[in-house]
């Protein structure tokens, strides 16, 4: 047997994360590699961070990048806030409010249910109802832009009836951060994590997560300690803090960083609100293409993602025969249906640098001649 090095076809990804890459988010993850604890790679973390707080629209100290993906983010608010016996309330309204209801049981707390239809947003009269049955809960914990659905619920509104019961607010944007407007200070979250291979355009592997000072106190009067060693953030924080001198924890993945400051200075030269405008400039164009093929969106436009978006497979149409012509003859991957909507969806994908004027012209004429 003889192995040769890898080259994978270069591929158009336009489904729900990884997204493209920009030539200079690839460029940068290539650089010459340094220590971990290198000076010149402490002063890019410090940078990252300060970014990041910009991209988050916050001014938490506690803002930093988990070294695993976006899962391991969600992880890291939970195990660092519950204890065992506490009462989070969670609201599902797909695959990812799901994810966190399992990442509640296993910290050994009691998760509430809040559920709403898959494709339809949290629903805040029913949040309300539960924190008035459970006024003892600690938590609310709800997703932002359910990438399973293409649902954007309203994270401000959903926030502020969690901070009228005196609950911590936990909050996915894995998928919103740089797509859709996002302020974390402003909105009153608490604990906020996301991932890098999404609207960020970075690659994959990575975890942005920010803690507000609320957040820290509770984690500091734990009484029992966190449950994972690797995610402890009272350990984390002194290899990401900036004010005191960093020791080990973990080695950290230099170059993925490389590309996560690559990404981050990308967004600030365009704006954050740029960024946004450009998601949904981006959409209107792909849906009016979408719509004008017959293909209708199963999402009510007030609340539609404009960065993932979720469309009816047309009736008697092969879902996977066409996901592999698009991937075969065009190089173009979009996403497949997810749990209740597998088989009966398509998820296009318009995130971070996927989001512009050739990818949509790319996905319309390929759907156009497969179909
Ligand atoms: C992708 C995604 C995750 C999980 O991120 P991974 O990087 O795949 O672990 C969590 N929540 C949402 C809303 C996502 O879209």
């Amino acid at each position: 047997m003889t192995y040769t090095s890898f080259f994978p076809q270069q591929r158009t990804l336009m489904g729900p994360g990884p997204s493209d890459i920009s030539p200079q988010v690839q460029l940068a993850s290539s650089k010459p590699l340094v220590g971990h604890l290198d000076p010149q790679f402490l002063k890019l973390m410090d940078e990252i961070k300060q970014m990041l707080q910009l991209a988050f629209q916050t001014q938490n100290a506690n803002t930093f990048v988990v070294s695993a993906p976006g899962s391991a983010g969600m992880e890291t608010c939970f195990v660092n806030l519950l204890e065992p016996g506490d009462k989070v309330i969670v609201c599902i309204n797909g695959v990812f409010g799901m994810r966190m209801k399992e990442n509640i049981e296993r910290c050994q707390a009691q998760a509430i249910v809040v559920e709403d239809p898959w494709g339809s947003p949290v629903s805040e009269d029913k949040l309300e109802l539960a924190l008035q049955q459970h006024p003892d809960a600690k938590c609310v914990a709800f997703v932002h832009a359910e990438t399973s659905t293409g649902v954007c619920s309203d994270a401000q509104a959903l926030c502020a009836i969690a901070k009228r019961y005196n609950c911590l607010t936990i909050v996915d944007a894995v998928t919103s951060l740089g797509g859709v407007p996002l302020k974390v200070d402003e909105w009153q979250i608490d604990a906020v994590y996301s991932g890098s291979q999404k609207c960020l355009s970075c690659i994959p592997g990575l975890s942005p997560v920010s803690f507000s000072p609320a957040a820290i106190d509770v984690l500091n009067a734990r009484k029992v300690p966190v449950q994972s060693w690797f995610l402890d953030h009272t350990l984390v924080m002194n290899y990401w803090s900036s004010t005191q001198k960093r020791s080990y924890h973990h080695t950290a993945p230099v170059t993925s960083l490389y590309a996560m400051h690559e990404a981050l200075v990308q967004l600030h030269h365009e704006g954050l609100e740029n960024s946004w405008n450009r998601h949904q400039q981006q959409h209107m164009v792909l849906r009016d293409g979408l719509e004008a093929m017959g293909i209708e969106f199963i999402v009510d436009p007030k609340y539609r993602l404009p960065q993932l978006n979720t469309v009816a497979i047309p009736n008697g149409v092969d879902d996977a025969l066409i996901r592999s012509r698009l991937l075969n003859e065009y190089n173009l991957e979009i996403g497949a249906g997810l749990g209740a909507f597998a088989g009966k969806a398509w998820r296009i994908g318009l995130m971070g640098y996927a989001a512009r004027t050739e990818n949509v012209s790319l996905c319309l004429a390929a759907l156009r001649e497969v179909l």
